[in-house]
C-alpha cells in the first residue's frame, strides 16, 4: 500500500498558482515603490545567533518568550530562525562596518520569518514580511517618509481603501519613565484582574500590557492613562512634526494612544496600518522608531525608523492578481520537431516566452495549449515543414496566418498582436 501523502508542517503553506502570484505581486510592488523612495535592498540570513533577537526584542516580549524557533546546532551554538528582520538588518549594519559612513541608509527587505504561534487565518508559523528601514536618521521627516512609502505601496496594490494609519508616540526616555510610573500605579491598582502574562509584564515591562490581546487586560487598559500628559516638550514637538509631514505627504492618519509596539527597542513614533477587512488579524503593516537597537548590536548610537508588513495579509486584501503573459505554444507534427526546437530557442533568445509539449499528436498539443490558456500558437504541420513556413494562430479568436519559418516574421506577427514585447532582445 502507498504511504499516506506527506503534509506541510502545521502553520506553513505551499505557495502555488494564485497564492504564489499574489505573493510575488505584493513583493514586486514593494520593491518598485521603495526604489522610488531611494531604498536599496538587503538580504540577511534567515537564521542568526539567538542573542541577536533575545537581546534586542526584549526577553519579556511575546516573540522572545514564546514564539521563537530556537535550537542548538551541531556545533553547540544557539541559533534562531528569524522572527523578524529589523534586528538582522541592524546586526548587518554593524557587522559590515557601515555605521560610520553614508548615513542615512534606506534599506528594503523581503523574506520568510518564523514564529511559533497558533495558526489561524492570516497567522502562520512561516510567514513573509516586506520591510523598510531608515538607518541613521533622527529627523521626524524620516518617520513620515518611511510611512509614506508604506502607504504608497498599499495605494499601488489597490488595497488602501478601508486602511488607516494609527499612530502614537512613545516619547523619549524621560517621557517614558514618567509614563511608566503612572502605568505601574494604574495596573497595580487593578492587579488582580490582570492575566498571568500581564502580571509578569507589570514587573518587567508594564507598557507591554497596553498591547495585550487578553479580554480582561483590555478592559483594564481601556481606563489606563495615555502618554500625552507625560510627554516632554521635545517629544511633543517631534510627534507634531511627524504628523505635519504626514499631512503634507498625503497619508490619512488617526492618533491612537493605545498603539505600542510589542518589542522593546522602540521610542517616539509607533504606528500600525489597520484594516477592518481581516477580522482579528487587522494589522497589515507596523513599525516605529528604534533609536537604541544598533547600540544594542554593539554599534554606535544610530537613530532608526522603519516598518514591516505581512505579505500574507496584504495578499488576502488583493482583489485582482495580475497574470503574466502565457508562453507561446509551439506545436509540431512528427518530423517537424527539430525545426520547432530551433525556432523555439531563437524566440527565447529574443526574449519571447514559448513552450512545447514533449510528446503527443498535433491535436493533443492543441488541447494542452488550450487547457493551459495559452494565447498564441506556432504550428509546424506537414505542409508547413514542406514549405519552410509556420502557421501563426490566435487560439482565442481562431485567426491564423502562414509566415516564413524565421525569427523576424514570427516575432513581428506576435508583436503586432500583443503576444510579445515591441523590442526583441539583441
Ligand atoms: P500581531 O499583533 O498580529 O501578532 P505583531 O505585532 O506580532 O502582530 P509585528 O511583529 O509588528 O506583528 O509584524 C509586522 C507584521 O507582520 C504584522 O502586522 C503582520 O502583518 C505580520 N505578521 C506578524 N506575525 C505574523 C504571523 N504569524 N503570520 C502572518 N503574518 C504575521
Ligand atoms: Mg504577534
Amino acid at each position: 500500500m502507498a504511504n499516506p501523502p506527506l503534509q506541510p508542517v502545521r502553520g506553513t503553506r505551499d505557495l502555488i498558482g494564485e497564492d504564489f502570484r499574489a505573493h510575488h505581486h505584493v513583493i514586486s510592488a514593494a520593491r518598485r515603490v521603495t526604489a522610488l523612495y531611494g531604498y536599496e535592498e538587503w538580504a540577511t540570513p534567515i537564521f542568526e545567533a539567538t542573542g541577536v533577537f533575545a537581546r534586542s526584542l526584549g526577553e519579556t516580549s511575546d516573540v522572545v518568550s514564546k514564539e521563537m524557533y530556537s535550537f542548538e546546532d551541531r556545533g553547540g551554538d544557539s541559533i534562531t530562525l528569524r522572527p523578524e528582520n529589523t534586528a538582522g538588518i541592524c546586526r548587518a549594519l554593524v557587522s559590515n562596518g557601515l555605521t560610520q559612513s553614508n548615513l542615512p541608509r534606506k534599506v528594503f527587505y523581503a523574506g520568510p520569518m518564523f514564529r511559533y504561534e497558533r495558526p489561524q487565518k492570516g497567522r502562520y508559523r512561516q510567514f513573509h514580511q516586506i520591510g523598510a528601514e531608515v538607518l541613521g536618521a533622527a529627523e521626524p521627516l524620516a518617520d513620515a517618509e518611511v510611512i509614506a512609502a508604506g502607504w504608497h505601496i498599499l495605494v499601488d496594490l489597490g488595497i488602501s481603501e478601508g486602511v488607516v494609519l494609527e499612530i502614537n508616540t512613545l516619547g523619549d526616555a524621560e517621557s517614558r519613565d514618567a509614563y511608566r510610573a503612572a502605568l505601574v500605579a494604574h495596573f497595580t491598582a487593578h492587579q488582580d484582574g490582570l492575566s498571568a502574562d500581564s502580571q509578569v509584564r507589570l514587573a518587567k515591562n508594564p507598557m507591554r500590557i497596553l498591547d495585550s490581546k487578553d479580554e480582561g487586560d483590555r478592559r483594564i487598559v481601556a481606563t489606563a492613562p495615555t502618554i500625552e500628559p507625560f510627554l516632554t516638550e521635545k517629544a511633543s514637538a517631534f510627534f507634531e512634526s511627524v504628523l505635519r509631514h504626514l499631512d503634507t505627504l498625503g497619508v490619512p492618519t488617526r492618533k491612537n494612544p493605545r498603539i505600542v509596539r510589542g518589542l522593546d527597542y522602540y521610542s517616539h513614533t509607533a504606528f500600525e496600518f489597520v484594516t477592518d477587512r481581516l477580522g482579528a488579524q487587522g494589522t497589515v503593516m507596523a513599525g516605529g522608531r528604534y533609536d537604541g537597537l544598533v547600540e544594542e548590536m554593539g554599534g554606535p548610537a544610530t537613530p532608526c525608523v522603519g516598518w514591516a508588513a505581512g505579505v500574507e495579509r496584504l495578499s488576502m486584501l488583493l482583489d485582482d492578481i495580475p497574470r503574466g503573459p502565457t508562453p507561446v505554444a509551439i506545436i509540431a507534427a512528427e518530423g517537424g520537431s527539430s525545426l520547432a526546437i530551433e525556432i523555439m530557442q531563437a524566440l527565447r533568445r529574443g526574449g519571447i516566452a514559448c513552450d512545447m509539449a514533449y510528446k503527443g499528436s498535433v491535436k493533443r498539443q492543441f488541447d494542452r495549449a488550450n487547457k493551459k490558456k495559452m494565447r498564441f500558437a506556432i504550428v509546424l504541420g506537414g505542409d508547413e515543414i514542406a514549405t519552410s513556413t509556420v502557421t501563426m494562430r490566435d487560439l482565442q479568436t481562431g485567426v491564423q496566418e502562414r509566415v516564413p519559418a524565421a525569427l523576424y516574421p514570427i516575432a513581428e506577427w506576435l508583436v503586432a498582436r500583443g503576444g510579445a514585447d515591441q523590442q526583441l532582445n539583441p
